[in-house]
């Protein structure tokens, strides 16, 4: 059996003739494809502005930025994270503050956020781990009372429902952030976006995705300059998409049901074969929820078994992971902010415990039931 990846992209021909069409065109950066692929967004999540920006890193600078996140500012998120989620607060000066997760849905959990609530606290980021959203419901009730942001950091939850919501919707939060890196839901290569229904917020992330320059024209002439004016207002970057990523976001959008549904075969055929097995706990999907599935991840009952099935797994070619150490463990984040283990008890009792199973639309009958079965055998 050749190495089975555990997450990979879906390109196709369709998807190469869009960017090749682009590439072709007389703008392959800060063209049309760009607002296109931006409203392709807006329609799909139900929500009012999208800014395509270069990475999912990026997209949550920028909110954070766009939200004020400034030195001495705290802003609340879970430590079972890529450290991304973390680390767009320390770009800003801010202090990443965590609060354990859920031990059902492996989600921040709205009883702890609220532990870490001070007058220091800004916002929120919650993480709607492996596709499955966060109580956004609770979460919402919490910001307000206490008069914070949320950002949700929906990296793994394109395509994913809550309450009949589209994640990405902002129904609940004041801006939504995902990521198009290839194990994403869809892909760019490297790229991602935040969406807001606020248009303060959204004039505001334009400005720091293009190096804090002001755009509108017709405004600034108005100070007697000419039409060359142009204004630098705040410490932008320069972390714009090109058009010719944007045209194949454009294209994989089109196939983002095709992939959730691919994605959801595997999971129903993991779940069934796996059920049975008494020694391993298998992920959830509460009932007023759709996971878009990003992760399919077991827990075992014996985390000292871990290591060596983890090793075993990858012997056969299975290139198993684990999602993810959690971030208050990370060296930098203990040297530099003084979190230590046993800070967060539930997060690390799931990270010793876990290992994230293939799953990717592409992933064929024959791959799963080469992994359900040498993990049975291994399982023994
Ligand atoms: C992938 C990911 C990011 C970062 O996205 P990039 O596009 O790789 O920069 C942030 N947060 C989470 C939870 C992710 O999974």
């Amino acid at each position: 059996m050749k190495t089975i990846p555990y997450g990979h992209q879906w390109i196709d021909k369709n998807d190469i003739d869009k960017v090749a069409e682009v590439l072709e065109s007389d703008w392959i950066t800060q063209g049309p494809k760009v607002e296109e692929f931006e409203s392709a967004l807006c329609k799909y999540t139900g929500v009012k502005y999208a800014v395509a920006v270069s990475s999912g890193t990026a997209a949550l600078h920028v909110a954070c930025l766009a939200a004020g996140i400034k030195q001495g500012d705290e802003v609340v998120t879970s430590p079972i994270t890529f450290v991304a989620s973390a680390n767009c607060v320390l770009y800003c000066g801010g202090i990443p503050i965590f609060a354990d997760i859920r031990e059902d849905t492996v989600n921040i959990d709205s009883k702890e956020i609220k532990k870490k609530i001070n007058r220091n606290t800004k916002a929120i980021i919650p993480v709607h781990f492996a596709g499955h959203p966060c109580d956004l419901q609770e979460i919402k009730q919490i910001a307000e009372k206490y008069n914070l942001l949320v950002i949700e950091d929906a990296s793994h939850a394109l395509g994913a429902e809550y309450r009949n919501n589209k994640i990405g919707s902002c129904k609940y939060s004041n801006m939504t952030v995902f990521s198009f890196h290839p194990v994403k839901s869809i892909t760019t290569g490297e790229g991602g976006a935040v969406l807001t229904n606020s248009e303060d917020l959204y004039k505001k992330l334009l400005i720091f995705r293009n190096h804090g320059i002001k755009r509108e024209k017709t405004e600034l002439i108005k100070k007697n300059e000419g039409p060359w004016y142009y204004e630098m207002q705040g410490l932008g970057f320069n972390y714009r998409l090109t058009d010719f990523q944007c045209a194949l976001g454009i294209s994989q959008l089109k196939k983002l049901e095709k992939f959730l549904k691919k994605r959801r075969e595997i999971i129903n055929i993991y779940n069934e074969e796996l059920s049975n097995i008494s020694n391993i706990i298998l992920p959830v999907e509460k009932p007023y929820v759709r996971s878009s599935w990003h992760i399919y991840y077991i827990r075992l009952k014996d985390p000292d078994r871990r290591k060596n099935i983890f090793e075993r797994l990858r012997k056969f070619n299975i290139r198993v992971q684990v999602h993810y150490i959690p971030v208050h463990l990370q060296p930098y984040y203990s040297n530099n902010l003084n979190y230590k283990a046993g800070d967060y008890p539930m997060a690390e009792k799931y990270y010793e415990s876990t290992i994230t199973l293939p799953l990717y639309p592409k992933m064929l009958d024959s791959e799963v039931r080469y992994v359900i079965d040498i993990l049975k055998k291994e399982l023994k």
